[in-house]
């Protein structure tokens, strides 16, 4: 009998897991509170920018980012020729925009060991900007030009997932409600008993992929989860597909233009506990930059206003490993501002744990334990 695992969570973490789980040959059931994808994954900008977003130096982190994009094209080809759907999934490269000569002094050193790791970047000047992005404000003087980073639909990717577990056979159970109780056997298997859920489910191993609500299993597992949720408010204006061709990162905020004619513009960071709305003061500031970065969104109306939950660890690495003290539990959370870049990543590392097998990239910088004294 191949083995039984439940997968507590269903944004792009635990959809991810389930179906690397499930094509390896295991029986996955998915527990979903609420909707698939209905919080922070279907919230993302779909970004896959790990050169852009780890700027300080090639740590542990920065390589699990690395090698979860170089695993983009296999990983993409597998959900969407098992789920029929498209992902959007566009290698764009990116432009990481700077407005003032002394912000590109201290440049060279993270280019000379972003290209140690093949980033190929290269420090583009004025006319080089608007060479790649005609739109850019003239105040922009220079940038990094870095051609592997790409992006996703985010929606899409989650929607493929689903589609794609459900036809390897994954069992998937959303609307569930609050998870009441999480027993572990001594003898071994899970048990797990959710709001509106009619029975208990049982299996052999458990997954916690809970994003910002990972805090919540402390109380059965004995140990610190300090995951907290970071809001992300975040809009989109209308445009014309070809008017920004690139991901653009400026100081400020960030903008993507996707396939549907939306040039998504994100995104704010603050606390404001599981609160999901938007505020004036949130989306003015990105509307502010787009203004400034890009003269031609001036006076537009934004289209679409949104947000979602960003899962941080004090931190900002993900919790990724099995726990000590109850080995059959595996926890793949807290993936803050990169969980759709870190999605094939952490889905290989959870089944090859599921398996008992050695992964060869080290994860003890991400023990699950790492907070607990
Ligand atoms: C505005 C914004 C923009 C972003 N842009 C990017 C980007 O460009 N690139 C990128 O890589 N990342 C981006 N991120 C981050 C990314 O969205 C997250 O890191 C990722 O979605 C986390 O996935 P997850 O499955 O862990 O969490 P979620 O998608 O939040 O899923 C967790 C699920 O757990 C469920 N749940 C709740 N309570 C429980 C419980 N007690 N037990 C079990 N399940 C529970 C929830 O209902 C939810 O469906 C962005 C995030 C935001 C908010």
């Amino acid at each position: 009998m191949p083995q039984s695992v439940i997968v507590l969570g269903g944004g792009i973490i635990g959809l991810s897991s389930a179906f690397e789980a499930a094509r390896r040959g295991m029986r996955v059931t998915v527990i979903e509170p609420g909707v698939f994808g209905g919080q922070a994954s279907g919230a993302a900008a779909g970004m896959l920018a790990p050169f852009s977003e780890n700027t300080e130096q090639p740590d542990d982190f920065f390589q699990l980012c690395l090698r979860s994009l170089r695993s983009y094209p296999s990983w993409i080809a597998a959900v969407e020729e098992l789920s029929g759907l498209q992902t959007e999934w566009i290698q764009s490269g990116s432009i990481n925009v700077f407005m003032h000569e002394a912000d590109v002094l201290p440049i060279h050193s993270r280019l000379h060991w972003q290209n140690e790791w093949g980033a190929e970047a290269q420090l583009i000047d004025a006319a080089q900007l608007r060479g790649l992005e005609p739109q850019l404000a003239a105040s922009a003087v220079s940038g990094i030009f870095l051609p592997h980073e790409s992006h996703v639909y985010a929606p899409k990717l989650v929607a493929a997932l689903e589609t794609a577990c459900r036809r390897l056979g994954v069992v998937l159970l959303d609307h569930a409600g609050e998870i009441d109780d999480v027993v572990v056997h001594t003898g071994g298997g899970v048990t797990i008993r959710a709001r509106s859920l009619e029975s208990a489910i049982h299996a052999d191993r458990l997954v916690v992929c809970a994003g910002a609500w990972a805090g919540a299993y402390e109380r059965w597992f004995g140990l610190s989860i300090p995951i907290h949720p970071i809001r992300g408010q975040i809009c989109s204006f209308e445009h014309h597909t070809n008017e920004i061709n690139h991901m653009v990162f400026s100081s400020q905020a960030y903008w993507v233009g996707k396939k549907n004619n939306r040039l998504i513009c994100g995104a704010s960071e603050d606390v404001a506990g599981f609160e999901t709305s938007v505020t004036e003061r949130g989306i003015g500031r990105l509307i502010r930059s787009s203004n400034q970065l890009f003269p031609f969104l001036e006076n537009k109306q934004t289209a679409h206003r949104w947000a979602g939950l960003r899962p941080a660890t004090r931190d900002g690495q993900p919790l990724l490993g099995q726990l000590h003290s109850v080995p059959s539990v595996i926890i793949a959370a807290g993936h803050y501002r990169n969980g759709i870049l870190l999605s094939p990543v952490t889905a290989a590392i959870v089944a090859d744990l599921l398996e008992g097998k050695a992964n060869d990239f080290n994860i003890n910088a991400f023990s699950p334990s790492r907070f607990t004294l």
